[in-house]
């Protein structure tokens, strides 16, 4: 349940493993957070920021400040509490090293997963296997970041930092604004997130699956198996069931009786079409919190978390100042506001402590959970359907999934 990127990836996995595929989606696939996003593809290195002291630190400021990359929106802050509460008790540095373990189990193999997940399909040419460079505009910011490097190279990354001239001939559009670079060799990255996720859904069906469009309103239990999914076009019967629905998991896990903490950080991207910048690759932005990819004709500056409650309005100011930040990144080509811009918010799925739920739903049988992919669905929604392809067939994923369970909060 659910053709967003993880959704998509899991479906894929069984159907190639011979299981009867029904994808079910309320909208069309890919159209939910797996739209908009960066389209980075991170291995072990380039993951982004997990909770922890530093994190906790820096918030005070940021909640005063309009334009910083973290906003809380405080008439939803009642609704937020529980999950904020949650997050900062676990911003302690054992947690931190605790999840970044557990993390590197999953991004160990993303790359590969993709690499496997995509071969004979014609959705592999909308991947670019060139790396990610990680920037930032001041050595202090560089200097202050070196602790997720060293526990990141701890944990087998691979990176290497890059000289101004280096950087000159990698990407000769940066400004002089990037005074430091880190070179991560094992990142993909996608230059149509939605495109990729619409492709994979349609090697499903060809391969005999089938996509329903529907809303899942309910789901029927009998003697701990889910049976019927109930939506407002009727009743499915289901013999197994994978509920990857992002965001809004926890509302359908809640149908089942199962607590979830599970919360969205929502984010923004600004597309500028008909913008020739030249750009090869991924761009992660350190201090600004916010990704570059190059597209075929043009440009997405994404990036930013914004706390409100899951269906508020999207505030395109966000947005906004993604531009203004993600301009001062590249030389004359961003100098003028493009004529055709266009703005758009997705949901992140999120639990406190950012780790993803994968694994079996506690206390039935036949039916699996995957989601909260956090900053990272992107990245782990391959090595998700392949995990979960494994649980299906009752082999073993080859991984502990202690730390991804359902039930830790
Ligand atoms: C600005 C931004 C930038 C990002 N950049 C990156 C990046 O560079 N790299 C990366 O790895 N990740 C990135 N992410 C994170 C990534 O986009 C998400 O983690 C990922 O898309 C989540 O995928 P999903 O399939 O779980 O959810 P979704 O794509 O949201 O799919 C869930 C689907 O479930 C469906 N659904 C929900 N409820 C129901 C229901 N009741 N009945 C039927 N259908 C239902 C929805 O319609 C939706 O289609 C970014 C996110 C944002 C917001």
């Amino acid at each position: 349940m659910g053709a967003g990127i993880v959704g998509a990836c899991i479906a894929r996995s069984l159907e190639k493993e011979g299981h009867d595929v029904v994808l079910v989606d309320r909208n069309d696939p890919g159209s939910g957070c797996s739209f908009g996003n960066s389209g980075a593809i991170l291995s072990l290195g380039a993951s982004t920021q997990l909770p922890g002291p530093k994190l906790l630190a820096q918030i005070p400021g940021m909640l005063l400040d309009r334009n910083a990359p973290l906003v809380l929106r405080w008439r939803h802050l009642p609704g937020l509490m529980p999950w904020l509460a949650a997050f900062v008790a676990g911003c302690r540095e054992s947690r931190q090293v605790e999840t970044a373990q557990a993390m590197a189990t999953l991004l160990s193999d993303t790359t590969g997963a993709y690499d496997r997940l995509l071969k004979d399909s014609s959705a592999d040419a909308l991947i670019r296997r060139n790396g990610a460079l990680g920037l930032s505009r001041t050595d202090d910011w560089f200097a202050g970041d070196s602790w997720r490097r060293e526990l990141n190279a701890s944990l087998g990354a691979r990176m290497e930092e890059v000289s101004r001239g280096e950087l000159d001939q990698l990407e000769p559009s940066l400004s002089a604004s990037v005074v430091r670079a880190m070179y991560y060799p094992d990142a993909y990255s996608t230059l149509d997130p939605a495109g990729l996720t619409q492709q994979i859904v349609r090697d499903v069906l060809a391969g005999g699956g089938k996509f329903v469009q529907a809303e899942v309103r309910d789901i029927r239990i009998e003697n701990g198996n889910p049976t019927v999914l109930v939506t407002d076009k009727g009743e499915m019967k289901v013999d197994r069931l994978v509920v990857a629905a992002g965001a809004y998991s926890h509302q359908l896990a809640r149908k089942m009786g199962i607590k979830v903490l599970l919360n969205t950080e929502r984010g923004y991207h600004v597309d500028l079409e008909d913008t020739v910048t030249g750009l090869q690759r991924v761009l992660l932005h350190g201090e600004h919190a916010l990704a570059i990819n190059p597209r075929p004709n043009g440009l997405r500056i994404a990036g930013t978390v914004e706390f409100a409650s899951l269906d508020a309005s999207p505030d395109y100011r966000r947005a906004q100042a993604l531009w203004r930040k993600g301009r001062e990144v590249l030389k004359e080509t961003c100098e003028k506001e493009p004529a055709n811009m266009s703005f758009w918010m997705g949901r992140r799925p999120t639990l406190p402590d950012y780790r993803p739920v994968i694994g079996s739903a506690p206390g039935l049988k036949n039916c699996w959970f995957a989601f909260g992919h956090q900053h990272l669905g992107m990245s782990l929604a391959a090595r998700t359907g392949e995990i979960v392809a494994d649980l299906v067939a009752a082999r073993d994923p080859g991984l502990d999934l202690g730390p991804f369970r359902a039930d830790r909060f």
